[in-house]
């Protein structure tokens, strides 16, 4: 079976169940959040080995999110850092149909991830190295490890993906732009949304900034484009693929759970529209409920929702 590995921060995820402002919320429900490892368990669900590594601090906030990614199968790689609390991420729900998303992660243990926390051999074993443009922000040892991943990933002929994933709140897009571009430059597959290839080339529109991407090592730079779907650039050819329409609670994963489908097409040894409508019914399905990974589909799930039958959300 083809393995997958990656690397960053989950937080706890303390999400509320009350509409309105977390002033008055009293119902609110602990969880774990964090983009790497929702892909991590969504690509788990699609019938993939994955192992996910990074730091928690020496709390029960650090031990839930261990236990939780292992309880989806996924391999936890967890460094406990005994100098640094588990970051925390609040949900709060203005309104029935938005979600505001609210960090408490600076200084954290998961912000702390050090090139000496890979172990040997850890990368090399991989088919695949998926990682996100969030590490390249939270800290400047995060940012290095990313780097000594990508070259790890490179000298043992692993694929690198990179998701763009821009947090305003981490840094202004004048510091993240220039980071961003360089990791996602050493990339082999890069996703992001219109704005975020924009952040990366200034000046530019995304189809530019998708040219300028392929003219470096990516060989394929895939455009989330929400409710409208995907559309992928190659060098010879791009796809487009339509969204679903569907019941929208909360789109917040939604991009996880797509990279997730698309990277599972890809191992699969799918084509690029095979890979997109995947990662299209994964990025739809994850809309659907409040979670942001919980709904990640199986593929049985997928089939299901494909072929409209049944109920696609268990
Ligand atoms: P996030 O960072 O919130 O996880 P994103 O900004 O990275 O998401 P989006 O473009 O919002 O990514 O969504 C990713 C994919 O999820 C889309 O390409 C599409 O397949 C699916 N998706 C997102 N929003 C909707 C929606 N409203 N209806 C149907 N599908 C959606």
């Amino acid at each position: 079976r083809r393995r997958v590995a990656t690397l960053g921060e989950t937080m706890a995820l303390v999400r509320s169940r009350d509409i309105g402002s977390l002033r008055h919320a009293s119902d609110l429900a602990l969880g774990i959040g964090g983009a790497e490892s929702n892909v991590a368990i969504a690509l788990r669900r699609l019938g993939l080995d994955v192992t996910w590594l990074g730091r928690v601090g020496d709390d029960s906030l650090g031990e839930r999110v261990v236990r939780e990614i292992r309880a989806e199968g996924v391999d936890a790689r967890a460094v406990v850092d005994a100098d640094a609390p588990t970051g925390l991420m609040l949900k709060e729900r203005p309104t029935p149909a938005s979600t505001r998303v609210l960090y408490y992660r600076a200084g954290s243990a998961g912000s702390r991830l050090s090139a000496c926390d890979l172990p040997d051999g850890w990368i090399e074993q991989a088919d695949l190295l998926h990682l996100t443009g969030i590490t390249a922000l939270i800290s400047e040892s995060a940012r290095e490890t990313l780097s000594v991943a990508i070259d790890r990933a490179r000298a043992a002929g692993v694929v690198v993906t990179f998701d763009i994933n821009y947090r305003s709140s981490l840094a202004s897009p004048a510091v993240a732009g220039p980071w961003l571009r360089d990791v996602a430059e050493r990339a082999d597959i890069v996703f992001g949304g219109t704005e975020e290839l924009e952040l990366l080339y200034p000046g530019t529109d995304a189809a530019a900034a998708c040219e300028r991407l392929l003219a470096h090592r990516p060989a394929e730079v895939v455009l989330k484009r929400g409710a409208d779907g995907a559309t992928a650039v190659l060098a010879t050819r791009t796809v487009e693929a339509p969204g679903f329409v569907v019941d929208v609670v909360d789109t917040v994963g939604a991009g996880d759970a797509f990279v997730a489908g698309y990277l599972s097409g890809l191992l699969d040894g799918s084509e690029v529209a095979a890979r997109l409508h995947r990662a299209n019914v994964c990025g739809a399905m994850l809309c659907m409920t409040p979670g942001d990974w919980e709904s990640s589909p199986t593929l049985r799930e997928v089939r299901q929702f494909t072929a409209g039958i049944g109920d696609p959300v268990l």
